[in-house]
């Protein structure tokens, strides 16, 4: 299955100067948001050059209820059908704990995180040796805070629409790496 992230999507498109990557670096450059009508003709452009066979996972889309419109659209436009949405429930404090403790390997990008995984050596990484370390200005509590409101007002209101269709699956995000991804893999296969 093909991984289909938005950022990446229009990141790819604009590379490739595809027309609709042309339209959104306009829109960006500008300063301004690309809009639902640039993401869904950046997703109808994608699912245009995908072979039938080949599946895809939308990672982060649709964000709100008119994406979720707009995508049901594209996908009777290409002739595919949604057959799963997947939902990861978390403990809002356990997330900011998780997400605000990661940082990486300066040099070799090797991750770790505060509390779930030190390096061996107090200040070195584990791969390389190297002692200078970065973390992402993003992943700090108040803007975790804010993705989760975001999500509550604006994402969370689709879930009883796909709940309606009964394909709505919901999985505990909160177990280890190994029991989330068997859970995964037990809804797809
Ligand atoms: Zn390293």
């Amino acid at each position: 299955m093909v991984q289909l992230s938005t950022g990446d999507m229009l990141r790819a498109a604009v590379k490739a100067q595809t027309p609709v990557g042309i339209a959104a670096k306009a829109v960006m450059d500008a300063g301004a948001l690309v809009s639902d009508e640039i993401v869904s003709d950046l997703i109808d452009e994608r699912l245009g050059q995908m072979k039938p066979e080949q599946g895809t996972i939308f990672d982060g889309y649709p964000r709100t209820e008119a994406q979720a419109r707009i995508l049901d659209k594209l996908l009777a436009q290409n002739g595919r059908v949604l057959n799963h949405v997947i939902e990861l429930e978390v403990d809002e404090d356990a997330l900011v704990e998780r997400i605000t403790g990661r940082f990486s390997c300066a040099k070799c990008n090797a991750n770790y995180h505060d509390v779930f995984s030190r390096p061996a050596v107090e200040g070195v990484c584990d791969v390389c040796g190297s002692t200078e370390f970065k973390r992402r200005p993003d992943d700090n509590a108040e803007t975790v805070r804010t993705r989760m409101a975001e999500y509550r007002a604006k994402t969370e209101p689709i879930l009883p629409i796909y709940e309606a269709r009964g394909m709505l699956k919901r999985i505990d995000g909160m177990a280890d790496i190994a029991h989330v991804s068997a859970a995964i893999e037990g809804i797809l296969g």
